[in-house]
C-alpha cells in the first residue's frame, strides 16, 4: 500500500477520520496524546522492580514521541501497594505493576502466573507465556476484572531464605516462624511451620528480635541491601518456593483498548523489553552480591538437604493440587501449566541442567 493510500484509508486529516471515530473503529496511528497513571506494589526506589516500572514509562514516552506519557507512583504514594489491582481494575488509574500471586484472593488462578513451588524457572515461564498458552490464559483470567496483563520479567530462582537454625530434616519446620508468602507459605504451614506475613520494611527488625525465626525475600542483590546477614546466620538455597517468580504489568482494559494500534504495540513491545531487562538485572547483580555476603559478611551458605527438598516437593504437590481445585479457572490453568512443565522439563534436563552440571564440576563456586 502506498503511503498516500494508507493515509487515505486510515482517514488522516479527512472527514473519514471523524466518521471512523463516530463508529468507534480503532485508529491505527495515534493522533492525540494520552496521559496515564501507573501505581505499583513496590517501595520507592526499589532496585529493578520500581526502577523497572519507571524505566518502562520513559521508554513508552520516547517510543511514542511523547504521545503516551505515564506518571509512575510507588506503593502508597497514590494507592496502598495492595490496592493496585482494584485501582487498575476500576479505572481509577490506567496501569499497575506488581506480581500476580498478590491477587490470589481475587482469583486463585492468578498464582500460576507468578510463582509455583517447584514449578517453572524464568526460562520455562517465559516459554509458557510466549511459546505456550501462558499469556493467553493470563489474559483470560484477568479479563473479568477489566485488566490486560503483560509479563514484567522474572527474578530468576530466588534464595531459600535466612535462618537462625539449621534445617536438617522436614521436622525442623515444626514450630518455625517464617515470613514466606504465597503457595510456598502454604507448604511451610503444611510442614508444621507458622507463616508470618510481614511488610518488607519490618522484616529485619522482626528477625533480629526473634519475632520470626526465618525469612525469605528475593535473592542476594536485594537481600544484601536488606541487611539480613546481621540478623541471621544461615543463607539457604535454592528457592524451591519461587523458582522463577514473574512480575507483571497490568492495564485497565478499557484504557488499553482505547489506544490506537501503534501505541498498543509500543506498550506491548516496551513491556517485553522490560521483561528481558528485569531478568538481566537480577542475573548481572546476584552473583557479585552473593560473593559479598560470603566473603565480606561471612554468611554461611547452605543447600537444603536432598531429603528436605523431596519432602517439601511432596507437600508442594498437595498444596498446588488443593489450590487448583478451588476455582474452574485455576483447574484449567494448572492443567496447562503441569503439561507444559513436563514438556520443557524434559528438554531442560538434557540442555541447561547438563550444562550447569559441567560448569559446577569444573568451575565450582569460590568461597
Ligand atoms: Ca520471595
Amino acid at each position: 500500500m502506498k503511503r498516500r493510500d494508507f493515509l487515505k484509508k486510515v482517514g488522516v486529516g479527512t472527514a473519514a477520520a471523524a466518521a471512523a471515530t463516530t463508529i468507534g473503529a480503532p485508529a491505527v496511528i495515534a493522533k492525540k496524546s494520552y496521559r496515564w497513571k501507573m501505581v505499583t506494589t513496590w517501595p520507592p526506589k526499589l532496585p529493578v522492580l520500581q526502577d523497572g516500572a519507571e524505566r518502562l514509562a520513559k521508554r513508552i514516552d520516547t517510543l511514542s514521541g511523547g504521545k503516551l506519557k505515564i506518571d509512575v507512583y510507588a506503593g502508597g504514594e497514590l494507592i496502598p501497594p495492595l490496592g493496585t489491582f482494584d485501582a487498575v481494575s476500576k479505572g481509577t488509574v490506567q496501569a499497575g505493576s506488581g506480581a500476580a500471586y498478590y491477587w490470589a484472593g481475587k482469583e486463585t488462578a492468578t498464582q500460576w502466573f507468578s510463582a509455583v513451588p517447584f514449578g517453572l524457572n524464568a526460562q520455562g515461564m517465559s516459554a509458557w507465556f510466549h511459546g505456550g498458552n501462558g499469556l493467553k490464559l493470563w489474559e483470560e483470567t484477568y479479563a473479568p476484572f477489566n485488566l490486560v496483563p503483560r509479563p514484567g520479567g522474572s527474578t530468576g530462582v530466588q534464595m531459600g531464605g535466612w535462618f537462625n537454625k539449621k534445617i536438617n530434616s522436614i521436622s525442623d519446620y515444626k514450630g518455625l516462624k517464617m515470613r514466606i508468602p504465597g503457595l510456598g507459605g502454604k507448604v511451610v504451614a503444611k510442614a508444621g511451620g507458622t507463616v508470618v506475613l510481614t511488610p518488607g520494611g519490618e522484616i529485619f527488625t522482626n528477625l533480629e528480635r526473634g519475632v520470626i525465626d526465618a525469612t525469605e525475600w528475593v535473592g542476594p542483590y536485594h537481600d544484601l541491601r536488606m541487611g539480613f546477614y546481621e540478623a541471621a546466620k544461615y543463607y539457604y538455597y535454592p528457592g524451591w518456593h519461587e523458582p522463577g517468580t514473574y512480575l507483571e504489568y497490568m492495564f485497565n482494559k478499557k484504557a488499553y483498548d482505547s489506544l490506537p494500534k501503534d501505541l498498543q504495540q509500543i506498550v506491548d513491545s516496551a513491556c517485553m523489553e522490560s521483561e528481558q531487562w528485569t531478568l538481566a538485572q537480577f542475573d548481572a547483580n546476584n552473583g557479585a552480591a552473593l560473593q559479598t555476603l560470603i566473603t565480606k559478611h561471612h554468611v554461611q551458605l547452605l543447600r537444603f538437604p536432598e531429603q528436605v527438598l523431596k519432602d517439601l516437593r511432596k507437600l508442594a504437590d498437595e498444596v498446588v493440587e488443593a489450590e487448583a481445585a478451588k476455582t474452574k479457572q485455576a483447574t484449567k490453568v494448572n492443567a496447562d501449566f503441569q503439561n507444559f512443565r513436563k514438556v520443557v522439563g524434559t528438554w531442560g534436563t538434557v540442555s541447561e541442567r547438563a550444562y550447569y552440571d559441567i560448569i559446577q564440576k569444573n568451575y565450582p563456586l569460590s568461597r
